[in-house]
């Protein structure tokens, strides 16, 4: 075979290549590795390299974004924008200029306002798919490495395992039970099995079982194939199918308020019609007043801010829960969090800290301790503080042996640390046998690998002798069911169940994850089945592992249960286990709390489930076609679930769950495909981190919209009065516009950076289907309108009372349009507790930010002659600025008197 290096200048022009991958599938293993000049062996890494700069890094172009032009013209397409178009255009009929000339300049400045929002949000999101990135196996410099999925090239071998999602098109070198699910390429659902011998050349592509292909999933099995197309040359880049990492902006939450707009808007134009006739019939109000009132109405009417401040609001929310580790890939989970009832947790790493250590091992004849801490190999086993010798103890060296070939785990030493590569669990075997000083001259012939439906693995292995053993380890209860005789002192004497589950329940009671080994002479060719392993085992004996429990992850629980949120352990582990570990983190209050095993919950109907998840924290012995059923049964009692995933086979039920949640580190590709939300760190205290952010996001966006809707009541009303009693127009179209656009671009934004209400985790999940705006919203919406309305109609006619000129009452009332939405900020920064303390003052910067702006614009509106002349403003007096100071302190009175009513009535 041709080794690399010194024949990269032999490379074929890049139109060969493409013909080449082509043919991959009908070459033999040989012909593959020899024409991409590589080997078994793999590439070096300087190779590597050198060819990454050739082909360009292996992704698919991203997803074409709109260019900035369209997105601005999109801005456009809107009631609003019509409307005040519309307006421009009337006006400039009527010749007045200066309003159309206004009207014009607002809808661009709008429409600018939308554009940067939405370019903000745009941008939140896109840094958030550069997280999800995805690694690959590949053997460089004859090493197995993990590296970016970007950085393979073609000759480079990849390892592929369930749950992997394939990183490039491979020709397999290597497969054991390898099945593949190539529906993204297929359209085919069920899972390809594939093999290494080569096909027709002629053969389609769900034909080429020798090969497997970008962006498809391993559904069983694991494999070794040498990358043949990386990139845009692969068959996903050439039918240019787009993965989609994360949806777009739109969720449930922002269809139901689109739509509400598009009907308001609906009912706001039928109203202006309505008042139309009333003015002209009633009243004799002329031609162009009445057009001034329409426009007036419809501009101040329609809630236009809100579709932008929701989704900028959902945005930064999801950009915040990335930096929490906690990363989005679908945005209706962020909404479906705030009202989670229920989380479903992995133990093994995501409760616990997956840093396994071995501490016991029991044999037929000792219990032995073992010494040293974390995955260094350095340690003694031990009976009563004494160390042992091997050679005085056969059985234990049977049992280590045994733990030792049955393992892929390797331990590396980093700057004095000693760290796993490959399983926990796996790991603290490997160091358990260094610490026992064993070594094992076997060949690995076959193997059956670990899973988490069989619960055990087997190697087939071959001593020097050429005599061939399969060797078992794994969860203790299923090895004893498949054993017949146990090991004493070297010698083979009948199994005694009873005294092995004894020990069992000894060793989980006190939270040890318990693996026991076997073994069995094998008589048959090179090919280890489940078959050989059914029964007549020797059992060996088992080892207790220590996982502590992660601390964050037991105040989270803490949390998590104050918030109303029930949290509930799924476990393939032990059930002693299980219990005693959901006792120490505080998920069960008593260490004999009820508990299921995944057999007594198979042999329940589905009405019992129902009935026992409502009392049961603990599920032990699972396999993940459990998960599903403890999802559904909790979903039909009305519950809002949670579930976390990492193994290919969680996948249907992360999809169920209301959210999915995924692990980001050990989780497969196929869970963070399934999941709404990918841990980065694997943690069970980020989930309750999550759940928070939820929570604050779903609150903030209710403060936006009882903040906003207001604005749009009060202005339209005091038009509305107007017209229905037959007095001028105590506001201009275009003053309205400006109220609207200043207050649109100042406060609206100030409540989506804040920050999470005192007790937001002691008070229960929001009800599900509650809508956004409750009834008791709509009252105080309706309450703010009028009070405000009111405030301008009182300010107006004060000044007019007090001989001001109409322009300087205009103005008044103008300013205590928006001075009254100012007041009614501080009201809105707390919806569950009073406004009416020092916090209101405090926490969120934006709040006095945008309030300082907002006076600016006002005094610029105000004072300036321009303005004056573009708006039909005037300076006002200090009286009109003291009389608008004392509405807006009542006005906040009021609102916080009528809160704390609602509040006690318990809206
Ligand atoms: P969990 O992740 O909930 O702890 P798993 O499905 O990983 O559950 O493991 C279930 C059981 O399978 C463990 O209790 C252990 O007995 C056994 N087991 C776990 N990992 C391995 C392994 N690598 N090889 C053999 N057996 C294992
Ligand atoms: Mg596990």
């Amino acid at each position: 075979m041709t080794r690399e290096g010194n024949v990269s200048e032999a490379r074929p022009s890049s139109s060969g290549d493409g013909d080449f991958a082509g043919l991959a599938h009908a070459r033999s293993r040989v012909d593959i590795l020899a024409a991409l000049r590589t080997s078994a062996e793999g590439l070096t890494s300087a190779e590597a390299a050198a060819r990454l700069a050739r082909t360009g890094p292996n992704r698919l172009p991203a997803p074409p974004h709109r260019s900035p032009v369209m997105l601005f013209l999109a801005q456009f397409n809107n009631v609003l924008i019509y409307i005040l178009v519309a307006a421009a255009v009337l006006k400039a009929i009527l010749g007045d200029w200066i309003d159309a000339a206004v009207i014009g300049a607002v809808a661009i400045i709008n429409s600018v306002v939308g554009y940067l929002q939405e370019g903000k949000a745009e941008k939140a999101l896109d840094s958030i798919r550069e997280m999800l990135s995805v690694s690959a196996r590949v053997l460089r410099d004859g090493q197995w490495t993990n590296v970016d999925a970007e950085s393979v090239v073609p000759g480079d071998v990849v390892r592929i395992g369930s749950g992997d999602r394939v990183p490039a098109d491979l020709r397999l070198l290597e497969v054991n039970n390898l099945r593949v699910e190539e529906s993204a390429l297929t359209g085919e659902s069920v899972p390809a099995a594939k093999d290494v011998t080569h096909v027709e050349s002629d053969a389609g592509l769900g034909d080429r079982t020798s090969m497997v292909y970008s962006g498809t999933i391993v559904a069983a099995g694991t494999g070794v194939g040498v990358a043949t197309a990386t990139g845009t040359a692969t068959e996903i880049g050439r039918i240019q199918t787009m993965i989609s990492e994360v949806e777009g902006i739109d969720t449930p939450l922002t269809r139901k308020l689109g739509q509400f707009g598009r009907q308001l808007s609906v009912l706001i134009l039928a109203m202006a019609a309505a008042m139309l006739i009333i003015g002209r019939l009633i009243h004799q109000f002329t031609i162009e007043e009445l057009i001034s009132a329409a426009i007036g109405f419809a501009v101040a009417a329609i809630p236009e801010g809100l579709p932008a401040v929701v989704t900028v609001t959902l945005a930064l929310g999801v950009q915040q829960m990335a930096r929490r580790n906690a990363i989005t890939r679908k945005l209706p989970a962020v909404e479906a969090l705030g009202s989670v009832t229920v989380i479903c947790s992995d133990k093994t790493g995501t409760l616990t800290r997956n840093e396994m250590t071995a501490r016991t091992v029991v044999t037929t004849r000792h219990v032995y301790g073992v010494t040293g801490a974390g995955y260094a190999p350095l340690g003694d086993i031990e009976i009563d503080g004494a160390a042992v010798a091997l050679d005085d103890h056969p059985d234990l060296g049977a049992l280590v042996h045994v733990m030792a070939l049955c393992n892929d785990a390797r331990l590396t030493e980093v700057d004095g640390h000693w760290r796993v590569v490959g399983e926990p669990t796996e790991g603290a075997l490997r160091a358990l046998a260094h610490k026992a000083g064993i070594d094992t001259p076997m060949r690995r012939i076959d193997e059956l690998p670990f899973d988490s439906a069989h619960k055990f693995m087997v190697t087939l292995d071959e001593d020097p002798d050429g005599g061939r053993w399969l060797h078992v380890k794994g969860a203790p209860d299923r090895l004893l069911e498949r054993s017949a005789t146990q090991l004493r002192g070297g010698v083979a004497e009948p199994l005694d169940t009873p005294f092995w589950h004894a020990r069992i329940d000894e060793l989980s009671r006190r939270g040890l994850r318990v693996l026991a080994a076997a073994r069995r002479a094998h008589h048959g060719g090179d090919e280890a089945g489940f078959g050989d392993v059914e029964d007549g085992l020797e059992f060996l004996g088992v080892v207790g592992i220590v996982d502590p429990p992660r601390p964050e992850a037991v105040d989270a629980i803490a949390n998590c249960h104050s918030a109303g949120i029930r949290v509930k352990m799924i476990t393939g582990d032990h059930v002693g286990t299980a219990k005693a570990i959901a006792h120490e983190m505080g998920i069960v209050e008593s260490a004999d709390a009820p508990a299921l095993t995944g057999s007594e919950l198979q042999a329940m109907s589905q009405p019992r489930l129902r009935e026992a998840v409502g009392e049961v924290d603990v599920y032990a012995r699972t396999s993940p076609e459990h998960k599903i059923r403890i999802v559904s049964a909790l979903q039909a009692e009305g519950q809002v679930v949670a579930m976390t995933g990492d193994g290919v086979n969680d996948a249907p039920a992360l999809t169920r769950a209301d959210i999915g949640v995924a692990m980001g580190v050990k989780g497969t590709e196929a869970t963070k495909e399934a999941a709404g939300i990918v841990l980065a760190d694997d943690n069970f205290a980020t989930i309750e981190r999550a759940v928070e952010e939820g929570r604050r996001i779903y609150d903030n966006i209710r403060k936006s919209v009882l903040f906003l809707l207001p604005a749009n009541g009060s202005q339209s009303l005091v038009i509305l009065v107007a017209v229905l009693f037959g007095f001028a127009l105590p506001l201009q179209p275009v003053q309205i516009l400006w109220v609207n656009l200043v207050t649109g671009v100042t406060l609206a934004l100030a409540l989506v950076f804040e920050n999470a209400e005192d007790g937001l985790m002691s008070r229960p999940p929001r009800p599900a289907g509650q809508p956004v705006v409750r009834l008791a919203d709509v009252s105080m919406i309706a309450l703010v309108s009028v009070l405000v309305a009111g405030a301008a109609l009182a300010v107006y006619f004060l000044g007019l009372a007090g001989g001001y000129p109409l322009p300087v009452a205009q103005t008044a009332a103008v300013n205590m349009l928006a001075l009254g939405q100012l007041a009614y900020l501080f009201n809105c920064r707390f919806v569950n507790s009073t406004s009416l303390r020092p916090a209101v003052l405090r926490g969120n910067p934006w709040v006095w930010r945008m309030a300082a702006a907002l006076l600016v614009l006002q005094l610029v509106f105000i004072y300036t002659p321009f303005m004056n002349a573009w708006f039909h403003s005037a300076p006002i007096p200090l009286l009109g600025w003291l009389v608008g100071l004392a509405f807006s302190v009542v006005i906040f009175l009021v609102v916080e008197a009528a809160k704390a009513v609602g509040l006690r009535l318990g809206f």
